[in-house]
């Protein structure tokens, strides 16, 4: 059996194991595992230094989550954008394609808990559905396959969908949203990567929230995706306690780009039950864009983004940096706060005969223009 699969077997996936594990009393995790199911695999177990620690948070399951559950089970309506199970078809060219129901290990804060973990809601059968539902729609032209995460199916049901997506003529690129090389980068295998890269353009979408979650392991695998050409993007979820700080922000950033990982999203924590305790405020998020844009690579600035609830889809937010627009100027402050005005085209424009004049300035006497 294949290494990663072996871990997986050994993975935590009830009250039990975790108290023993973690050492806590099991009156602090009772009733837990009925909320939301439970699975932390070995590797990702290792990286949890104490209690409470921000890979803790993201996978042991706390009281709190017992608290909120009147919140939504699909806070981004995807039902009503789901024509078939496998797919959620929101956006004009590009669609959603769940294809497995397993993780490497659960996140609390899950966005799709009504479905995660559950094969009768994400099911290989449902899968010719989706492949055949997207090549009856020319207007896709880039599919998200998804889950669950993709990257837990085995190679060759990797493979078999790759390759039915690949035979369709409108789409053109291919994108895989997968928290493995976080949560399991043993996944990874040479293997695995000789498969994907068959596929090209092929995008992978990584999701690390915490600069600790960077081990020379996942590194590894990252590097090993980047080598067969595929660019990878990551998408954070702004969690309390975990990295609702700039300079954790900042770390987390410029560490996947040392992994040759663009970061992509920063996603505000969706409203799903038992996750209100994760919830930040949305100017935390302009306070940690406006920490990175200028005083950091600008590769290593995710857009921030509001996944609106009612299925709104992604909504960008920017901290203000135009104090005023008027036909004559614009009045802008650079992320130092420092005040700029930019003359609008067409307002007070200099004369043309002043040409002559900006010639004498650069100290070009006409005749140096001349041809002879
Ligand atoms: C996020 C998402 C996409 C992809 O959005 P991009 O901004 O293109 O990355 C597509 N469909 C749905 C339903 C989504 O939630």
């Amino acid at each position: 059996m294949e290494k990663w699969r072996k871990l997986m077997q050994k993975s935590l996936t009830t009250v039990d194991q975790i108290s023993k594990a973690l050492d806590l009393p099991k009156e602090e995790l009772a009733g837990l595992d009925k909320v939301f199911r439970i699975k932390v695999n070995p590797y990702y177990l290792s990286l949890i230094k104490k209690k409470g620690d921000p890979i803790y948070k993201q996978v042991i399951p706390d009281q709190a989550e017992l608290k909120d559950c009147d919140l939504e089970s699909d806070p981004l309506s995807e039902e009503k954008d789901s024509p078939v199970p496998s797919i959620v078809h929101r956006y004009p060219d590009r669609c959603l394609f769940l294809v497995s129901p397993d993780c490497a290990s659960y996140c609390r804060f899950c966005t799709r808990k009504r479905k995660v973990g559950n094969p009768k809601k994400i099911n290989l059968k449902f899968i010719q559905q989706g492949i055949k539902y997207i090549a009856d729609h020319p207007e896709i032209r880039d599919v998200i396959i998804s889950g669950g995460d993709p990257l837990m199916l085995s190679d060759k049901q990797i493979e078999n969908i790759l390759s039915s997506l690949r035979k369709i003529p409108h789409i053109q690129i291919l994108r895989i949203g997968s928290r493995v090389p976080c949560f399991l980068p043993q996944r990874v295998t040479t293997k695995l990567v000789r498969v994907l890269k068959k596929y090209h353009p092929l995008y992978i979408n990584v999701h690390f929230n915490h600069p600790d979650e960077l081990t020379p392991e996942a590194v590894k695998a990252l590097g090993r995706l980047a080598d067969a050409g595929i660019p990878l993007g990551n998408q954070t979820v702004l969690l309390k306690g975990v990295n609702d700080n700039p300079e954790v922000m900042k770390r987390l950033m410029q560490k996947l780009l040392q992994a040759r990982v663009r970061p992509y999203y920063i996603y505000q924590a969706d409203m799903v039950f038992g996750t209100e305790h994760f919830r930040t405020r949305v100017e935390k998020g302009l306070e940690i864009i406006k920490a990175l844009r200028g005083w950091t690579s600008g590769l290593a600035v995710p857009h921030f983004v509001i996944d609106a609830p009612g299925g709104g889809g992604k909504i960008p937010l920017l901290p203000e940096y135009v104090k005023s627009i008027t036909d004559e100027e614009v009045v802008m402050r650079n992320y130092a706060g420092k005040e700029f005005h930019y003359r609008q085209a067409g307002s007070q424009s200099k004369p043309q005969s002043c040409v002559r004049e900006i010639l004498a300035e650069m100290l070009i006497g006409e005749s140096d223009l001349t041809f002879n």
